[in-house]
């Protein structure tokens, strides 16, 4: 029977959540999943002073939200028994030996536990990479423990692989340097070595190496922001993998999370690094809004303006789609309701001055014009068509621009038709005649 696949995260908590772990989790996941796999979430709290508990929460909630789940989860630091049986064995089969170090200052640990390198030449072939070589005798004897009860990174890493039979083993490129000391610890414990799969790093647009700088970094930073969880899934799948190769090539961008485990393929994840765009991201993030079931949609927005609730639900629905072709996130929404954007829907606009107008001159006939259109038929369309020949001979500008200040009181806003047909035909002849009057 073939071996079971079983992936891992192996995030630090010594920050909030990156995109680039999570990144790494998603793959992760999802080759796990497309193999009938189990993926697991190993903490690796060994540095006791840099891990915190508030970091290690936010990886659980950070993956939580993006819907990563996990079949098992292990704390490094509570593993330290394991990994002292490990070091013990590796010293006593002679894999391993205590080294007396000078002390650097006074009252310095003057011991650590060194791996005896055999210094050879390993080779292990990547998912991404291909065949990669290394010659370790540059490594010398790498220190894996401080003590049998403080073991380091390359000796915890691997037991838990080991341990944990671990299959494939997807994680950075910056890990690939790592690679060779773990194979030989591998080996020295009698371990099955695991596949490997480096992925390449998420670069900023001027192709240094993403960072705080360049805007938001951690999972839950986009959460609070107001993009979709689908969204972030669907971007962080873009970095580094294309969909454009493969058995199952496709031009298509946008993907679920289960669209992803049908067509993903490690094989398909590019070497070079995966420049990060975050105009794409909110392009995504539009594209996943506007597919979002529309009592989902309706919802939310009501929670951002509660006061469309008092409308006919024809007209929300109206409302709903102009706010979708304005906003590509929920903070998009927040920003235009705090700039009022939307108040001349629920109340007609105060205070518009003769200037404001520019012109009334044509508002007398724009309003019988609008008096014409049956009210079962004051559509955008037959709005615009009643009017559009009219505002043609006289001019445009002085046609429809006091038409539409006086429908909403702003220097901006959607077209007047499309206004008027939400604002209804008595709302829309009433705001022209209350113009006419200043
Ligand atoms: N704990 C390591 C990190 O945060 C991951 C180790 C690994 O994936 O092997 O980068």
């Amino acid at each position: 029977m073939k071996n079971k696949i079983r992936t891992r995260i192996a995030p630090s908590p010594t920050g909030w959540l990156h995109i680039g772990t999570a990144r790494t989790a998603l793959f992760n996941y999802i080759f796990a999943k497309q193999n009938d796999g189990d993926f697991i979430l190993r903490i690796e709290d060994t540095d006791k002073e840099r891990s915190k508990i508030e970091y290690e929460e936010n990886i659980y909630e950070a993956l939580a939200w993006l819907g990563l789940s996990y079949t098992e989860v292990y704390r490094q630091s509570e593993r330290t028994a394991i990994y002292k049986d490990y070091l013990k064995k590796m010293v006593d089969d002679g894999f391993a030996y205590i080294s007396d170090e000078e002390p650097k200052e006074e009252g310095q640990r003057s011991s650590v536990i060194r791996f005896k390198n055999p210094n050879k030449k390993v080779t292990f072939t990547d998912l991404i990479r291909g065949d990669i070589s290394f010659d370790t005798t540059d490594l010398g004897d790498f220190v894996i423990a401080k003590d049998l009860d403080t073991p380091l990174y390359h000796l915890a890493v691997v037991v838990d692989d080991h341990e944990m039979a671990i299959s494939h083993v997807i994680r950075g490129e910056d890990h690939i340097s790592n690679t060779p000391r773990q194979i030989l610890i591998g080996e020295a414990i009698g371990a099955n070595i695991p596949i490997y799969a480096h992925i390449p790093l998420i670069l900023a647009p001027d192709r240094s190496k993403l960072s705080k700088r360049h805007g938001a970094v951690a999972i839950t930073e986009y959460q609070n922001d107001g993009y979709l969880k689908e969204a972030v899934v669907n971007f962080m799948a873009l970095l580094g993998w294309s969909p454009q190769a493969g058995p199952q090539a496709t031009n298509d961008e946008i993907f679920s999370l289960e669209d992803l485990i049908n067509i993903f393929s490690l094989e398909n994840v590019n070497k070079s690094g995966a420049i990060f765009n975050v105009d794409k991201l909110n392009w995504l993030n539009h594209e996943h809004l506007i597919k979002l079931p529309p009592e989902t949609l309706t919802s939310k927005i009501v929670e951002y303006l509660p006061e469309i609730k008092n409308i006919p639900e024809t007209t929300i629905n109206k409302i709903i789609a102009l706010i979708l072709e304005k906003i590509n996130t929920w903070s998009d929404l927040e920003k235009l309701i705090e700039q009022k954007e939307f108040d001349y829907f629920f109340q007609s606009p105060q205070n518009i001055t003769k200037d404001d107008l520019k012109t009334t001159e044509y508002l007398p006939q724009t309003i019988e014009l609008l008096q014409s259109i049956t009210e079962e038929n004051f559509t955008a369309d037959r709005i615009k068509e009643v009017i559009w020949d009219f505002a043609t001979e006289k001019g445009r500008g002085d046609v429809l621009w006091p038409m539409r200040f006086a429908l909403t009181g702003k220097p901006k806003s959607p077209d007047p038709f499309t206004v008027a047909e939400i604002l209804g035909k008595m709302e829309t002849v009433k705001r022209l005649n209350f113009a006419l009057e200043i």
